[in-house]
């Protein structure tokens, strides 16, 4: 009354422990039979009482090890095979494969507990990982995922390791990257002349070092980190100076979540977000009694806090500091250093000391951010710990396509069959070096999903870099997608929505169907079509790049519009603090519409507000006087703030003059900024969503998709989600992929795939 079934799992299924997990299953519910990796996923034979077959089918589906992530499961019965036990088969790898490798893991509980047992062999060892957790993206070079594919493959494991390493009970069966201070990776300490640091504990000097005020060059998992003890306001403000970083908050990194909550609120789904495997840096709300220094995010209501994941964090932080700054170690937005040589030319100018290792970094991975707005995680940029897990769409895409993305906070993508795997982060493609991690990135796609792509996908910006790049590759068709259908896309594919939607895309440039620089569309489609229902109205940006930034152009711009040239009379700071000669010049610029292309761009409006309100007039990072604008807020937005005003939808455009003059009023009124902050924020939202409700009534669609870099703005993010709820729309919000244009590259594929059927 034997039976035999064959069950094949596919997703992530490999580097997580699966196998050992369905052989001590099997054994339990005394079956016979195998189980291996395959490219297919892991297949499973078993043979046994139909009532153990049951029971073992269940607990398979609902005792998953916690890493796995499972796409397809299928089991079919089988002719017996009488085999007389259960094991673990050697790996099998032919053809097509439609794998999946893991995505780097933060240590585990019993990997932490381990490391810190006196007397164990890896007491206090930096580089102990098994099948639940340790590097697996990041070390890896090619399929399968096996030591040899591994920068691991330097290191000969010894006779221990090699033995838990065979041993199917034991929780390092097959952990690739397993190892101990007898054969595995080590630390070391080198001073700015490439001198080693004499030392038997490079962790604890590495503490003096950072107790002293140092600035620390740390090698970890996706990269380098730079490393300053956070209570230190010298070391912060060095810090500051040397990597040219004038104002961006720097990202910290604290022993656990409880430590945060001593600096910030924290809600019970932001301590998950802390918590979870991946370890993102999270966005939490300052507490006022914080007492961390100011220029660790100065100007800002947040902190970004992310919890230990390597071994070497948690010893640093143990009995010692609060928080450390963690901050990537490159100058601006250039991508991250990953080798040690690298590390000693390039960071020499930035770092004291450098806290090194000797474990390759094969793929780059900066951290990534995530913040918890109406109710989700949302991913802002999207990297260690979630790259390279995909994105799994409803339908099969027709043929395998790439795509190139944007050019800024650019990430490439590449499909096959239902699974798009995105790149992580990749930056702004605006030098050398971010330019050949996004051609190795496409590379490296092509290598772990084992495929060539038919058709490339690219915006259709001409200027993009990475547009033009797409344009080289001669024996692939190219199709040009526009960029906010794209945004729009982007939010339908994560939701696994083909239905016509109406998109409110939020954004600060993208290249427009016209030729001109759009931002601020109200868009109708689908992934085959779309159509820009309304769209802010286009006004000059004078100096064109420079008015980004430079924000006080662009109040120039709004409020020439608004006033004429009545406008120099206007009792506001901006009219004051602007030197004469620079104001008529710019004038001029605007009269003579001299390099002054206009814009639909909502990133615009809000520069402009905020140097209407002298908030800020010149930028230091992307977005600043847009982010300083949204944290003058405080307290929660009410509806009742709106502006009583027509935004006079004329053939589409949406005009902004009264909700300037409001604001304005508003300013030399002397009333406060906060006030007038929230009453734009309120405003602008219940313009859009009045314009959304007529949308709804000439075309009976009731699906609204939010996308596009500003509402990364939380405010604003929150409060039209929440009113459109109530006005009965179904939102459609990311949270795998970013908003910004990280989450570009999704989009590019799925209108792609809609312009081959
Ligand atoms: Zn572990
Ligand atoms: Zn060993
Ligand atoms: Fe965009």
């Amino acid at each position: 009354m034997q039976k035999r079934h064959l069950i094949r799992i596919d997703g992530i299924v490999q580097g997580v422990g699966f196998r050992p997990f369905v052989y001590r299953l099997a054994k339990s519910h005394k079956l016979t039979g195998w189980v291996f990796n395959s490219n297919k996923g892991v297949m499973v034979e078993v043979e046994g009482l139909p009532d153990n077959l049951t029971r073992f089918q269940n607990r398979l589906r609902q005792e998953m090890p916690p890493l796995a992530q499972v796409t397809e499961f299928s089991s079919t019965e089988i002719p017996l095979k009488n085999d007389d036990r259960f094991v673990i088969l050697q790996s099998e790898y032919k053809g097509d494969t439609s794998v999946l490798v893991s995505p780097d893991m933060s240590l585990c509980e019993d990997c932490l507990k381990e490391m810190l047992l006196p007397g164990n062999r890896r007491f206090h060892y930096p580089f102990l990982n098994c099948t639940n957790c340790g590097p697996r993206y990041t070390i890896i070079s090619g399929l399968p995922y096996d030591r040899a594919n591994t920068s691991m493959h330097e290191f000969t494991m010894c006779e221990e390791c090699e033995k838990e390493y065979r041993d199917p009970a034991n929780r390092r069966f097959h952990a690739q990257p397993n190892a101990c201070p007898k054969c595995g990776p080590t630390l070391q300490i080198v001073d700015r002349e490439k001198r080693p640091v004499k030392t038997n504990d490079p962790v604890k000097h590495a503490k003096l070092l950072l107790r002293s005020g140092r600035i620390l060059a740390i090698r970890g998992l996706g990269g380098f980190h730079l490393v300053a003890d956070a209570k230190n306001t010298n070391a912060i403000e060095t810090l500051r100076e040397r990597k040219r970083r004038a104002e961006k908050p720097f990202a910290l990194m604290a022993a656990n979540a409880d430590v945060v909550e001593k600096y910030c609120k924290v809600t019970h789904r932001e301590r998950e977000a802390l918590q979870q495997q991946a370890r993102p840096i999270v966005l939490l709300q300052a507490r006022s009694s914080s007492k961390l220094p100011k220029v660790i995010a100065p100007k800002s209501k947040y902190y970004g806090f992310m919890l230990p994941y390597l071994p070497v964090q948690h010893l640093l932080l143990l009995d010692n500091f609060d928080v450390l700054v963690m901050t990537s170690a490159n100058y601006s937005d250039e991508p991250i250093v990953i080798s040690n040589e690298h590390a000693f030319d390039y960071l020499a100018p930035l770092a004291d000391y450098f806290l090194i290792h000797n474990r390759e970094i094969l793929q780059r991975c900066d951290d990534s951010i995530v913040t918890v707005a109406a109710g989700h995680q949302r991913i802002l940029r999207r990297s260690r710990g979630y790259v390279p897990a995909p994105i799994i769409l409803e339908n099969k895409v027709k043929a395998p396509i790439l795509a190139v993305g944007a050019e800024l906070k650019n990430t490439v993508a590449l499909s096959n069959g239902n699974k798009v795997m995105l790149s992580q982060h990749i930056g702004d493609l605006d030098n050398p070096e971010a330019i050949a991690f996004f051609k190795d990135s496409i590379k490296h796609l092509q290598k772990l999903l084992e495929i060539k792509p038919h058709y490339v996908a690219c915006d259709m910006h001409p200027e993009y870099l990475s547009t033009k790049w797409a344009h080289e590759q001669e024996l692939m068709p190219k199709i040009a997608v526009q960029h906010h259908h794209a945004h729009l896309a982007s939010v339908m594919a994560e939701n696994n929505s083909a239905r016509k939607t109406i998109g409110i895309i939020l954004d600060g440039t993208g290249y427009g169907t016209d030729k001109t620089i759009w931002g601020g569309e109200i868009l109708i489609g689908d992934f085959r079509d779309v159509s820009r229902y309304a769209w802010f109205e286009p006004l000059p940006l004078p100096g064109g790049e420079a008015a980004i930034r430079e924000p006080w152009r662009m109040a120039i711009s709004y409020l020439r519009q608004a006033y004429g040239s009545s406008m120099q009379k206007l009792d506001l700071p901006i009219m004051r603090s602007t030197k004469p000669n620079e104001l008529n010049l710019l004038m001029q610029i605007l009269d003579k519409e001299v390099n002054s292309p206009k814009t639909s761009s909502c990133g615009r409006l809000f520069d402009a507000v905020s140097s209407i309100l002298d908030i800020r007039n010149k930028i230091t990072y992307e977005a600043q006087a847009a982010i300083e604008l949204e944290m003058s807020i405080k307290g929660n937005l009410q509806r009742n703030f709106a502006y009583p005003i027509d935004y006079n939808l004329k053939h589409g455009a949406i005009n902004f003059q009264p909700l300037i003059r409001e604001i304005v009023n508003d300013k030399t009124q002397n009333i406060a900024n906060e006030l007038i902050a929230a009453k734009f924020h309120v405003s602008l939202a219940e313009i859009l969503i009045a314009i959304t409700i007529r949308a709804r009534k000439d075309t009976g669609i009731a699906q609204v998709g939010l996308s596009g870099g500003v509402f990364q703005n939380f405010t604003l993010f929150q409060y039209t989600v929440e009113r459109l709820r109530s006005e009965g729309f179904r939102v459609l919000t990311h949270s795998r992929v970013p908003p910004n244009d990280g989450g570009i590259s999704l989009g590019q594929i799925t209108v792609a795939n809609a312009m081959l059927q």
